[in-house]
């Protein structure tokens, strides 16, 4: 698992140098569409994003205009290829992101309410850049959604929109959460494919860069090549 992981480092960090994209730092503006939001690294309660209504099909959401366009060029190609998509939650404020923990808390108690739902402040739902969701003409948030062709298509295919499948299986020690295949994070079209290539969790992928292993091992795959 750690070799997979360090090949995948270095033949990301070389298709990343071949792109002239060298560093992969998470944007230090909050308005940017690569920055990082989870359990540790939280957005402030008064954070609002400017957002627009998404126009899919599903339920009524907002986005940030950029991850709407985006998403909405992302339905057209999925309904093309018979894999139609539903919006099931979009933006949701600090204060909707609390109603929900709260519930999940109640009913479920703590362990599981913090394995399915952010805290207030910790969800990238709130960054107006992620998207929860269905089949077309669903409306409810299921893990079986992985195992359907819209969801497998929405693996495939999200990256090539801008989007990631934020929470993927095997990366729950790394995200902090459970499998979530209908949850989909827009961080733009040269990331999503760069992470998307990799196979990383975009915590790891983000880290890679800052410890300046990417280089390290470059150089040591250059030096055993013939
Ligand atoms: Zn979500």
């Amino acid at each position: 698992m750690l070799l997979q992981n360090i090949l995948s480092v270095v033949a990301l960090s070389a298709t990343l140098l071949k792109g002239g994209m060298d560093v992969a730092m998470p944007d230090k503006n909050i308005d940017g569409p690569f920055f990082l939001v989870n359990r540790q690294h939280a957005i402030h309660e008064a954070y609002v994003p400017e957002v627009r209504t998404v126009n899919a099909t599903g339920m009524r959401q907002a986005m940030r205009d950029e991850a709407a366009t985006a998403l909405e060029e992302m339905f057209q190609a999925a309904k093309a290829d018979k894999a139609g998509l539903s919006t099931v939650s979009g933006y949701r404020s600090y204060a909707k992101q609390a109603t929900i923990y709260a519930r999940k808390h109640k009913t479920a108690g703590q362990e599981v309410a913090d394995s399915l739902v952010a805290l207030p402040g910790t969800s990238e739902h709130q960054l107006g850049l992620a998207m929860d969701l269905a089949q077309k003409g669903g409306s409810q948030l299921s893990s079986g959604f992985g195992n359907t062709k819209a969801g497998q298509w929405v693996n495939a295919n999200a990256y090539r929109y801008g989007f990631i499948v934020r929470y993927q299986k095997g990366q729950e020690d790394v995200t902090g959460y459970a499998f979530e295949p209908w949850h989909v994070r827009y961080v733009g079209k040269a990331y999503a494919k760069a992470i998307f290539d990799s196979g990383l969790p975009m915590e790891s992928y983000v880290s890679a860069h800052r410890l300046e292993i990417y280089e390290f091992l470059i150089q040591q795959t250059s030096e055993v090549r013939p």
